[in-house]
């Protein structure tokens, strides 16, 4: 077993609740309502895991499965100014920007598929002094909330979902890789089958998701974020603030 990596946050007491940054050979998943900040963390740590590890990084690259097309390349390029002024550290943003993989799924089939691929990448960069050490899933659900509505596909859906989120359990294995999805959850009851005001995936992701994280807006641009389950810590609450420069304390 390979020592596990930490990508730290940005945010001090964040790392401090995950005992440290987010860890490698899991799933971490974050949910929360539209507009909590989901995408923002998963910009964030696909910056930080480019930075050296004295930097909070693991000096890797990322692969991005975007299901929402929500990447933002300027995004990115705001977050390592906002990095680089605060680390005092040259940064080339287009470097930076060259080391983030992303690809859009259309369905959920395709989503899945891209998993493979992402394996695929990643045994290419394995020697290449930029191995993929982050997976990103934003988002893990979208596609499968879309495309099983009712009651009678419930259970086909938490098969397939269980099955994708073997495959990225494997890729985390493989690949000593942090892996982060994110799960949007409804301020209240909509059209769908089940309580939409709680993840989908539900009771399957509850168990295979290592680390859950709930997050939610809070006064300006604060966030909170709350660690529900996790194997090793102890469960809390972390205030981080989502500005131009990013995820900062
Ligand atoms: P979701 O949880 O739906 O993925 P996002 O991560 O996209 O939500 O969060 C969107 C929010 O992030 C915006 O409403 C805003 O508060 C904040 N945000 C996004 N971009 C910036 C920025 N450049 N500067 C400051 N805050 C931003
Ligand atoms: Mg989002």
């Amino acid at each position: 077993r390979l020592h596990i990596g930490r990508i730290k946050t940005g945010c001090s007491e964040f790392d401090e609740l995950m005992g440290g940054g987010i860890e490698s050979q899991s799933i971490t998943e974050i949910y929360g309502e539209f507009g909590s900040g989901k995408t923002q963390v998963a910009h964030q740590l696909a910056v930080n895991v480019q930075l050296p590890e004295e930097y909070g990084g693991l000096d890797g690259s990322v692969i991005i499965i975007d299901t929402e097309n929500t990447f933002r390349p300027d995004r990115i390029k705001q977050m390592v100014e906002g990095r680089a002024n605060e680390l005092g550290l040259e940064l080339d943003a287009d470097e930076i920007l060259k080391n983030i993989h992303v690809a859009r799924a259309y369905n959920s089939n395709h989503q899945i598929l891209l998993v493979d691929s992402a394996l695929d990448l990643a045994n290419e960069l394995k020697d290449s002094g930029r191995p993929v050490r982050l997976l990103i899933v934003d988002s893990l659900t979208a596609h499968f909330r879309a495309e099983y509505i009712g009651r009678g596909t419930l259970a086909d859906r938490q098969q397939k979902l269980n099955k994708h989120l073997h495959g990225l359990q494997r890729f985390a294995n493989l690949n000593n890789a942090v892996v982060l999805v994110t799960n949007q959850v409804m301020s209240k009851p909509d059209v769908f089958f089940g309580d939409p005001t709680k993840p989908i995936g539900g009771h399957i992701l509850g168990h295979t998701a290592t680390f859950r994280l709930y997050i939610r807006k809070s006064k300006g641009d604060k966030r909170v974020v709350k660690l529900i389950d996790s194997p090793n810590l102890p469960e809390g609450e972390a205030v981080l603030s989502v500005t131009k420069d990013g995820v900062v304390d």
